[in-house]
């Protein structure tokens, strides 16, 4: 498999620290508000990544975070007369909401800010002690940026362009720094805020140290893949590379994947811009199944221009495959059994050539663009090679191998188990109302239905039963 690394520039052969596990870290949500679609970029591409390499065989530790102390959260928190933890609690079960929608699949763990302050602390002070920060008279610590003097070298920046412009790294109240590309590691706490105390002054945490902290307590000094939007690469990922790497001494992470941007009228989506939808607003309209698959539509380092057209696209397409599976569950229900003919194990190995091109796709730096057109050819292929004389073994086979290649990339495509008992009674119900109306063509449809979602119709004497197939 080969990843683009941010750091080189180039894309690499994945080659893991460890044979057979990934370790990964993917930088997570502020929590002040819902999740906007651009937010949801991240959490689909590298969600595919690590399902993908589990594929492979690859046990993959993944680990997000939430950021739970935050200037927005306590805005938020002020505006609403309730403690910024409120805040944080119900965002971040309203993104676990948006995520299960999305089948993002949970970290292994998700850890919070406001409870690894002790960790931060600890690497505060490893870089105080080894000369990479300072405390200036307020209580402030700050990172002395020049002491690394590997700094830039994600961003592609060199010291001395960002002094050229600097004037951007000035920040209101950060008026002690030695140099203005340094940055903050610990602050003093403000009236109304949360702290927390430290050897320095009562205060917080700045954002970047959260992430080197949380990404060495869960998954060591040096991992494989450290991921987020390309937004992050700089100044937070550059910062977090010079806090691990200068308190550490070891390669931070190996590779480094970013993603981007989700555009409206090509523009970045953002909160901020306030041109963005909520992952909630599209679950209005369409089932979330659809925005995934417009997400993977595109390649994660392609900028993705959000349209009403494109959803409705991604809707097409998506219930091409849905309905091809829904084919072979209805062909399934009334298919014979016993063992394959010739002629059906000559196609069922045909069909295993589009997993290789699947793969082949994936490996060449999560291409789910291209992955997704060879699941169109597969259902292609597969539709003109099934009919109602196809045997039950051969029609299994080429289900599972849909549903296999549309399971990585997280997509939901055999409806079967999602039919409730409840709307299978009013179903055939419907079906007994329509039959005593004489309304035979709305009978044999609801039947037709029914069979595309696994369900098998048997007429008795005591009445109409079902079982699923
Ligand atoms: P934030 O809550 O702004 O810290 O963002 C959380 C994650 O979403 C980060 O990895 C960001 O890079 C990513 N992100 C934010 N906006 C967009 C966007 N419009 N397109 C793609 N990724 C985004
Ligand atoms: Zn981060």
């Amino acid at each position: 498999m080969r990843i683009f690394n941010t750091l080189t520039r180039k894309k690499e052969e994945f080659v893991p620290l460890q044979e057979g596990r990934v370790s990964m870290y993917v930088c997570g949500p502020t929590v002040y508000n819902l999740i906007h679609i651009g937010n949801a970029r991240p959490m689909i591409v590298f969600d595919t990544a690590r399902r993908y390499m589990e594929h492979k065989g690859y046990a993959v530790n993944y680990v997000s975070n939430f950021t739970d102390v935050d200037d927005k959260i306590i805005k938020k928190a002020n505006e609403e007369g309730v403690d910024p933890d409120v805040i944080a609690e119900r965002y971040i079960e309203e993104c676990r909401k948006d995520m299960k929608a999305l089948n993002v699949k949970p970290a292994t763990v998700h850890p919070r800010a406001t409870q690894e302050i002790d960790g931060m602390i600890d690497m505060i002070r490893e870089l105080l002690d080894k000369g990479h920060a300072y405390v200036a008279s307020d209580g402030t610590v700050y990172y002395k940026t020049r002491s690394f003097k590997e700094y830039g070298k994600l961003s592609h920046k060199n010291l001395d362009d960002l002094r050229s412009g600097e004037r951007s790294l000035l920040v209101s109240g950060e008026d002690q720094k030695q140099d203005p590309l340094d940055f903050v590691l610990w602050k003093p706490k403000k009236e109304g805020e949360p702290y927390w105390g430290s050897p320095w002054c009562n205060g917080r945490p700045g954002w970047h140290i959260e992430c080197s902290v949380m990404s060495k307590k869960y998954l060591g000094d040096e991992i494989d893949i450290h991921a987020g939007g390309e937004d992050l690469i700089f100044p937070h990922h550059e910062n977090e590379i010079a806090q691990s790497e200068a308190a550490n001494g070891k390669t931070f992470a190996r590779y480094w994947m970013h993603n981007a941007f989700l555009n409206i009228d090509n523009k970045k989506m953002s909160k901020s811009a306030g041109n963005f939808f909520t992952v909630r607003d599209i679950s209005e309209k369409y089932d979330l199944q659809v925005l995934r698959f417009f997400m993977l539509s595109a390649h994660y380092r392609s900028p993705l221009n959000f349209s009403a057209d494109l959803m409705e696209a991604a809707k097409n397409g998506l219930d091409r495959i849905v309905s091809c599976v829904g084919n072979l569950n209805y062909l399934l229900s009334g298919a014979k059994d016993g063992g394959m003919s010739e002629e059906e194990q000559r196609i069922v190995k045909e069909a295993e050539g589009y997993t290789a091109k699947f793969d082949e796709a994936m490996d060449d730096d999560i291409n789910t663009a291209d992955a997704i057109s060879v699941i169109f050819e597969l259902v292609k292929f597969v539709n003109t090679n099934v009919s109602e004389r196809s045997g039950r073994a051969f029609l299994q086979a080429l289900k599972e191998e849909i549903v296999m290649l549309a399971d990585i990339c997280g997509l939901i495509v055999d409806k079967k188990e999602e039919i409730l008992d409840a709307d299978i009674e009013a179903l055939i119900q419907e079906r007994q109302d329509a039959r005593k109306a004489k309304n035979f063509a709305r009978a044999d449809e609801i039947r037709d239905t029914l069979a595309a979602q696994g369900i098998i119709l048997e007429d008795t004497r005591e009445g109409v039963k079902w079982k699923r197939a």
